[in-house]
């Protein structure tokens, strides 16, 4: 008999599918294996940002030491600086809120991130690479009863498949041809079709240039620039700029935003990222303060991502399969919320899983239960990234400028920013004001709950 209650696929070894093979590493009856699509487990981009309440699931893994040596700054209760946000798009900018929060947000290097992750996966979990799922089929008859079959032409099989592969998901594709087919056998023809449109990922009208340059760089254009030392958001009309120091002051990450709000859920004619010269994104700011262009002048390297989001599912899971992170959800970046939100999905999804009340015959039970307590709140702050990045751009109805904004208090354009940020601010509090513990509870007493079947 196999010593394992069961044996887990997570496709895809990004931030949620490594948490989640790090999560269900602590429970040894449970056989995992990773497949990831690149030769490689490496993260692309630059700098990632983890807000306090991602942060406590990380500590309750027992990742804070080895994480908190490679955060620019050691993690803390303590009120710290998250942002200062200036509206950059004039001549001369205008700062305008300093969002403080406990603990701020925890800035990473990706690599040095992943690295951390990989060393923490269990024994019994079985790495592979240059695995490309392409697609998976279940049955209720075969055991196991998931087939994995991959670009390379090989095959595997698991009993419980955990879809990571972001937000081009080929777990995705899959799920939403089995949740139409259940739509279309029980004459909900309609469904049928709105959950197949909301499959594919859609370009959001964004694309944000990304670059990542020493720190050493910018102080020499000026000794002084406050990026040296604060993170910070610029705002402007149709675009902003998130850039703030990684890897403990060594390097700048900074990531410019340019909008357009009526291509959004267009199709993105071309490559979805890729290395543009620098004087692209020049260009795009030309008419900003001279502080945000120096920032720009610094990046040697910059490439170009076309910004995907995807549209709300009914269900997270079908079967035996469930989606995490941006295979499930993925938005936009606006809050630094996608890969928090991919590491609450595989806590939460770890934990029901892995929970004794789990076996092979009730493996659908903790996958509804993890439907029903992940996918709301998801989309709740997929819908909240959205709307911040309407704040930021200058594009929220009643709140735009189309001139400079000058700061004197009690002016118009004071009160409007006054808004923005108080808006900016109740959209965001959730990433540190709250905790995932109540949904860990929950999720545990709803294993018990008969209407979540067997
Ligand atoms: C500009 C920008 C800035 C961001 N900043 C932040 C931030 O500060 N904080 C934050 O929380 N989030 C941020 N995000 C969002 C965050 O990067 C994503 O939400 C997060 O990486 C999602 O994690 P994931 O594991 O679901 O997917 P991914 O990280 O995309 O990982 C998916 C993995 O699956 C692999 N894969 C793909 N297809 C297949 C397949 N068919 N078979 C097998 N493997 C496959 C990929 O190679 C990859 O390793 C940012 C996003 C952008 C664009």
């Amino acid at each position: 008999m196999s010593p394992h209650r069961f044996r887990v696929a997570v496709c895809g070894g990004g931030v949620g599918g490594l948490v989640c093979a790090v999560a269900l590493s602590r429970y040894h009856d449970i056989h995992i294996d990773v497949y990831e699509a690149a030769s490689a487990f490496t993260e692309m981009g630059a700098g990632i940002g983890v807000w306090p309440r991602a942060w406590k699931v990380l500590c309750s893994l027992g990742l804070a030491d080895e994480l908190a040596k490679i955060a620019v700054v050691p993690p803390t209760d303590i009120p710290q600086i998250a942002f200062h946000f200036r509206k950059g798009d004039q001549p001369e900018g205008v700062n305008f809120y300093t969002l403080s929060t406990p603990g701020g947000l925890l800035a990473f290097h990706r690599a040095d991130f992943h690295g951390v992750l990989l060393r923490h996966l269990g024994r019994h979990c079985g790495k592979h690479t240059s695995k490309r799922l392409v697609s998976y089929t279940q049955s209720r008859s075969r055991d196991p009863s998931i087939r994995l079959d991959f670009q390379d032409g090989s095959s595997a099989t698991c009993d419980v498949l955990i879809g990571a592969d972001g937000v081009k998901s080929a777990a995705r594709a899959c799920l939403v041809e089995e949740l139409a087919a259940v739509a279309r056998a029980e004459g909900r023809h309609q469904d049928a079709q709105k959950v197949l449109a909301a499959g594919p990922p859609k370009w959001s009208g964004t694309v944000a240039y990304r670059a990542l340059f020493p720190s050493q760089t910018l102080r020499q254009r000026l000794p002084s620039h406050r990026v040296l030392e604060n993170p910070m958001l610029y705002l402007g009309k149709n675009s902003e700029i998130t850039v703030y120091p990684i890897q403990r002051g060594v390097m700048i990450n900074l990531a410019a935003f340019r909008a357009r709000y009526d291509l959004e859920y267009t199709t993105f004619k071309g490559p979805w990222v890729q290395d543009v010269p620098p004087s692209e994104v020049l260009h795009d700011f030309d008419d900003w303060e001279p502080e945000v262009r120096m920032l720009l002048q610094s990046a040697e390297r910059v490439n170009r991502w076309a910004i995907h989001t995807t549209l709300p599912l009914p269900s997270f899971v079908s079967g035996k399969v469930a989606l995490l992170g941006d295979s499930a959800h993925a938005m936009m970046p606006y809050q630094g919320a996608g890969a928090g939100q991919a590491i609450e999905d595989a806590f939460i999804l770890a934990t029901v899983l892995g929970d004794r009340r789990t076996t092979q015959s009730t493996i659908g039970r903790a996958l509804r239960v993890y439907d029903s307590i992940r996918r709301p709140f998801a989309l709740r702050i997929q819908e909240a990234s959205r709307e911040n990045g309407i704040l930021y751009t200058l594009n929220y109805p009643g709140l735009t400028f189309d001139r400079p904004a000058c700061a004197q208090p009690g002016s118009e354009d004071a009160e409007k920013l006054k808004e923005i940020r108080t808006r900016i601010r109740m959209n965001w509090e959730w990433a540190w004001k709250t905790t995932l513990d109540g949904d860990v509870s929950r999720a545990l007493r709803l294993l018990d709950d008969p209407a979540y079947g067997s």
